[in-house]
């Protein structure tokens, strides 16, 4: 997006007083004249004693180069801009939830709050944020952009994560209103005040080819609500993620939590939505009733045995006192893990995780107040890597290994094939590694074999499926380029053309792909064609 594009559209949704902009653009010359950000904002307080904001910072640099007093610079703009960390994994994430609705699943650690959906507390971070828009989907992504616009981060490339409770088991239509709704949202440009489209079929149209294109949908569901029916629903709405939560894999575990399936049905969904191309993530809890450390440790190594999930959150247990868990905690009968065992644990898990899964999470972000006892610390991730490294071990999952703002060149990265046996199908993780074994970009490839599920969709008869492609470096405006960057050196080209000659060599007569509404162009321009449900190509 040109920079004047950028700054009008900023200026829409200005957050900055003009005491804090006077302030702000000494702050910004003084940086622009080399010193830090801290020391700068330091050296220029604001009238209270506060330091100025990095979203003040970032007005005033739009200010300044709007009026002409300023080059646009993007170096500075980078040094200034918050949390440039968000929008590193090459995609912008906006995180919206659906309305307070029931959930068919009992869980007993799982909290009960009658303004929220299943599951989240109103205090949690996002569940804020819809709170105060009355989970409306349009204002929640409207709003969201409006303030990474603020913070100039890009936003043509948005990954949009629909939370709370179980999404199946909302109405049809409330799914298919909310969609497109999140949808009018991201195709909105300035010329409308609000967009609604008469259908969801509009609104994915339109999103092809918006300001804000969806680059990756995700949902949250249980594993027994996923048949091929509901595949066939969740491609139709544009989902391309699925969030399930397994928990554990041992089914007196699961029993005694009253999760309400079985490891066997968790199994049965993984290989469904892997055979549907959808990207899997999995939610693995230790520290539920009745696990103790040795048994979660023997569970962590059954879900690389029986369901190899794309990404993996981990969310220790957490005593909360809406939740019925708590009752059982008063009776005696359950007692959490100190912060030292869960440290102990998550450090002996971690480096057995294969080099194909990301990490998401290690901990779930409630803030500590709810919790009523056990580990209160939200930082483990640091904990456990410094844990890590003083026993000398790493982690290789994809989070440990992903470039983040770290320059490349082509010649430097290693192509690589790591080759796994799931749910029936050969899974290649293809990927392109710098010397120091940073990923710079990958493709999870899925061959499927002849006792893969059946999905039912005629788009995947005989096919190869690529179920993930993606390339690490800033988020870039989508067609604009920084030298040395990963996300738009070819990489995805290149790994595309990869996946097909494997495919190809393998005897498949074509490839398919799950592409979310706004990558299709990307696939429609390296030859794929529209399907019903994917995107294909003869091979
Ligand atoms: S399925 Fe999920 S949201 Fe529903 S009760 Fe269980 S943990 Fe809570």
């Amino acid at each position: 997006m040109p920079e004047s594009e950028r700054i009008k559209k900023w200026k829409k949704t200005r957050i900055v007083t003009p005491e804090k902009l006077a302030v702000a653009r000494q702050v910004l010359l003084d940086i622009k004249a080399g010193k830090g950000v801290l020391e700068a904002a330091r050296a220029k307080p604001m009238p209270d004693g506060s330091i100025i904001s990095k979203a003040g910072l970032v007005a005033a640099y739009n200010e300044m180069v709007e009026s002409g007093q300023l080059a646009a610079e993007t170096a500075l703009l980078e040094k200034i801009r918050m949390k440039p960390v968000r929008t590193l994994s090459g995609v912008t994430t906006v995180t919206v939830l659906t309305k307070p609705y029931p959930c068919p699943g009992k869980c007993i650690f799982c909290p009960t709050d009658v303004r929220m959906p299943k599951s989240y507390l109103p205090d949690e971070p996002g569940a804020m944020r819809a709170l105060d828009h009355e989970f409306d989907p349009y204002t929640q992504v409207r709003s969201r952009i409006n303030a990474l616009d603020s913070l100039g981060h890009p936003t043509d490339k948005i990954e949009l994560l629909i939370l709370g409770g179980t999404w199946s088991a909302y109405k049809k239509d409330y799914q298919e209103w909310f969609i497109k709704r999140c949808f009018d949202a991201m195709n909105h440009t300035e010329d409308h005040q609000e967009l609604e489209s008469k259908s969801l079929l509009e609104a994915q149209l339109e999103n092809e080819n918006a300001a804000h294109r969806n680059v990756g949908l995700v949902i949250e569901t249980r594993p027994d609500e996923i048949d091929p029916k509901e595949l066939v629903r969740l491609r139709w709405l544009g989902v391309t993620k699925v969030q399930m939560g397994a928990q554990s894999m041992d089914d007196e575990i699961l029993l005694a939590n009253k999760r309400g399936h079985t490891a066997a049905q968790t199994v049965t969904a993984v290989g469904l939505l892997r055979a549907a191309g959808f990207k899997i993530v999995l939610h693995w809890m230790p520290n539920l009733l009745g696990a103790t450390p040795t048994s979660d440790r023997q569970d962590f190594g059954r879900l690389w045995e029986q369901v190899c999930p794309d990404e993996l959150k981990i969310y220790p247990n957490q005593l909360l006192a809406n939740a019925e868990l708590y009752e059982v905690w008063k009776q005696g009968q359950y007692t959490p893990y100190t912060t030292q065992e869960l440290i102990d644990l998550i450090v002996d898990i971690k480096p057995l995780v294969p080099r194909y899964c990301r990490i998401n999470r290690v901990i779930r972000d409630i803030p500590s107040n709810n919790v009523v006892e056990g580990n209160r610390r939200t930082s483990l991730r640091q904990d456990v890597h410094a844990e890590l490294q003083k026993r000398g071990q790493v982690c290789q999952c994809v989070r440990c290994r992903e470039l983040r703002s770290t320059k490349v060149e082509g010649g430097e990265l290693a192509n690589n094939d790591l080759v796994y046996q799931a749910g029936g199908a050969e899974e290649h993780f293809l990927s392109f590694d710098t010397e120091n074994d940073k990923v710079a970009g990958f493709l999870r490839l899925s061959l499927p074999g002849h006792t893969s599920p059946d999905t039912g969709f005629t788009d995947l008869i005989g096919a190869a499926l690529i179920r993930e492609v993606h390339v690490y470096g800033q988020s870039l405006p989508v067609g604009s380029e920084q030298s040395g960057f990963a996300q738009h050196s070819g990489l995805g080209t290149k790994l595309l053309h990869q996946a097909e000659q494997i495919a190809k060599q393998k005897g498949y007569k074509m490839i398919a792909v799950i592409s979310a509404i706004g990558t299709r162009k990307y696939y429609l321009e390296r030859g794929f064609e529209r399907g019903e449900y994917y995107l294909i190509k003869k091979l």
